[in-house]
């Protein structure tokens, strides 16, 4: 890091805070924003001092690579409070490494821990009273890092910025989620940056995910990209199918995101005696299992929604519906996860910082 040490973190308070103006009620997930947020920028090859400061817009140059080249990644993750009005962090070095493999992956900076981990801890410490208590409510955190360097040479940048903002959330309901699962359209494919955290992955989705959509479907569980025969994702989160007792998940591999979500459900059900293949899932298994009753899940797997219990998936034109059941293991494994979040259940994992 040369001599351009992070250890100590700038702090510019804002004189006001617009958090009585907040209606913790209503919020509609990743619209509202904190007082502060965290800015480092990385300039001749070193990280500068992070600064916290008010949130607000800054001036880019138009000719930033993030505009033209798309170099730029982000995280997804929460902070809890629980029943003593302690903030609590899940899992955060798995988020901080798999930034860091996608700035990789980017040709980016990785990004030093002192910042991603030791930043994020500071403004969340600052804001802590923007995290609400009660099951369901959280701080969203959402670290990024764009390429800020001008020029429109398809290079990668010498400049970036690493920035954290916090957005305060409600239990996240999406609905029902009825799901299509892709015959043409891919998210990630071979060689390609599915396995990153990067910004064009989610660009990529939003047209074939806008098509779903017409056709009165949520969600895409994407399959992979060579033969399309094998079930990947559902959405921007990771997928589990229950046939009969047991939970089956693709493994991660380089067009599949390695969710913290996932990661911890797989341990979490293990605990619990819950049997659980990690393998590749085919499309035709899925139908068979659907037609002869043995599937009584899908669920997708991510920080926003924790799990999201899909209630049907359609493929080549077959809508299949699936039982609605009295103990569904989805709704299970949510109430055990969540309640080691909020520290209601002993977190014998260790997952709670
Ligand atoms: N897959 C994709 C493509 C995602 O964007 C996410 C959300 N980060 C996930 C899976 C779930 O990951 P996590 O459990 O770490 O939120």
């Amino acid at each position: 890091m040369g001599d351009n040490s992070t250890s100590d973190i700038i702090i510019n308070k804002s004189a006001t805070s617009h958090i009585g103006a907040v209606d913790f009620e209503n919020l509609s997930f990743g619209n509202t924003f904190t007082d502060h947020m965290l800015v480092c920028d990385f300039r001749n090859g070193a990280w500068e001092k992070p600064v916290i400061k008010p949130y607000e817009p800054f001036l880019i140059d138009p000719s930033a690579k993030v505009f033209h080249y798309g170099q730029a990644i982000f995280e997804g993750m929460k902070a809890y409070k629980d029943t003593n009005d302690d903030v609590w962090l899940f899992r955060p070095e798995e988020n901080f490494d798999r930034f860091n493999k996608s700035a990789e992956r980017l040709a980016m900076p990785s990004v030093p821990e002192e910042v991603f981990i030791g930043g994020m801890k500071k403004l969340i410490e600052i804001e802590k009273e923007w995290v609400k208590k009660g099951l369901g409510n959280s701080l969203y955190i959402r670290p990024f890092m764009i390429a800020i360097g001008s020029g429109v040479i398809a290079a990668p940048s010498t400049q970036y910025r690493f920035m954290i903002i916090l957005s305060p959330a409600r239990s996240y309901y999406s609905g029902e989620v009825k799901v299509i699962i892709a015959e043409h359209y891919s998210r990630a494919a071979n060689g390609g940056i599915g396995a990153a955290k990067a910004a064009g992955n989610y660009s990529a989705q939003f047209y074939p995910t806008k098509l779903a959509n017409e056709m009165g479907y949520q969600q895409i569980i994407w399959t992979d990209d060579a033969t399309h025969t094998k079930l990947e994702e559902a959405g921007t989160m990771n997928v589990f199918f229950r046939i009969n007792d047991t939970l089956y998940t693709a493994p991660v591999s380089e067009r599949i995101l390695d969710g913290v979500t996932r990661k911890s459900i797989i341990e979490l059900a293990a605990r619990e005696n819950i049997k659980v293949e990690v393998r590749p899932v085919l499309v035709s298994e899925l139908i068979e299992a659907a037609d002869n009753g043995s599937l009584k899940e899908i669920f997708g797997a991510g920080t926003a929604a924790v799990i999201n219990p899909i209630v049907g998936f359609s493929y080549q034109d077959k809508y299949h519906e699936l039982p609605k059941l009295e103990n569904s293991m989805a709704l299970e494994l949510k109430e055990k996860l969540t309640n080691i979040q909020y520290k209601v259940a002993e977190d014998t994992f260790g997952w709670t910082v």
